[in-house]
């Protein structure tokens, strides 16, 4: 069993507009913008991160927002719900709030004992709040009072056929079985980042999802750096599994790998961070490209989305 993940590190997801997205997250959800860059290998696409001060690894929510995205349909094989972990107490507040904002999907309830709200992203995300007691700092910037403010995700939902095999894949991560609320079974670890819980929702006879605008295109794992990564490089491939080499992300390093469920993971490093290329005060405000991608930056200025600040 590796012991080297240390909760998740970000979640990844498609979009349609961008500046919608962009006006999302930072103003309704409150989160900082830390990085305006382009997606490495589409660079036509932004690659927008949105997260604490600094983004710290557990509370970031990226998007690759691509113009005119169709939505994607809901089922098995994918990453249902994107929990954020909020304040005790606070629920009340963000529904008077995403009510007034018009957000659609508002539904609260329980999981495992906690105080839910669930509501939907501008594509028609799936995402979550969930009251916990969570002693990570809050971004304050966000025009979001301190005391409701995201504490960073609480969890992921995969939404998948059968548990098991995933489920094993879980466990030799490092996480473990810690419970089970109707369909959905809870997996975490005690030594993570604060973003260390994994669901798995089973659907049995649910369609397969096909990936569009709202669907999550990956979730990615945090480790502390590149020596803990080649470790795990090597036991999940002895384990069978086909890892992409290690991929510079100039943020930090990528190893990528399908599931048994068909959710695609990625374990990334916690070095070096979204401030190698730009000062903490100013993150996220400048279009920041790759080395790769520098000669592009007249013709990306004229044609990617404008977004807010
Ligand atoms: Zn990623």
């Amino acid at each position: 069993m590796l012991n080297q993940i240390k909760g998740l590190h970000h979640v990844t997801s498609l979009a349609s507009g961008a500046a919608a997205n962009n006006d999302f997250f930072t103003n309704t959800l409150g989160l900082r913008r830390v990085k305006k860059t382009v997606n490495f290998d589409a660079p036509d696409v932004y690659h927008l991160y949105y997260g604490d001060e600094i983004g710290t690894p557990g509370s970031v929510m990226t998007y690759f927002p691509f113009p005119d995205a169709a939505r994607g349909t809901r089922g098995a094989g994918e990453v249902g719900t994107t929990a954020f972990a909020v304040p005790k107490g606070s629920l009340g507040a963000w529904q008077d709030r995403f009510a007034a904002l018009g957000v659609s999907g508002l539904k609260s309830g329980q999981r495992f004992g906690d105080d839910v709200l669930t509501f939907d992203g501008p594509d028609g995300d799936s995402f979550a709040l969930v009251e916990a007691n969570d002693d990570r700092t809050p971004w304050s910037g966000g025009g979001i009072h301190e005391d409701h403010a995201i504490r960073g995700f609480h969890s992921a939902s995969m939404r998948l056929k059968d548990e098991g095999a995933t489920g094993e894949l879980l466990t030799f991560m490092g996480y473990e079985k810690v419970g089970q609320d109707g369909d959905v079974t809870r997996y975490a670890r005690a030594d993570g980042n604060g973003a260390d819980v994994i669901d798995i929702e089973t659907v049995p006879g649910a369609p397969r999802a096909s990936q569009g605008a709202g669907s999550v295109h990956h979730l990615a794992f945090a480790v502390d750096n590149r020596a803990r990564q080649l470790e795990v490089r090597e036991a999940l491939s002895d384990t069978g599994y086909q890892v992409t080499p290690v991929i510079d992300r100039d943020y930090f390093w990528a190893i990528y790998f399908r599931t048994p469920g068909g959710v695609l993971f990625e374990i990334a490093t916690n070095e070096p961070g979204f401030d190698r290329d730009e000062d903490t005060a100013h993150l996220g405000e400048a279009l920041k490209l790759p080395a790769q991608h520098r000669h592009l930056r007249e013709r990306l200025e004229r044609t990617l989305e404008p977004i807010g600040d």
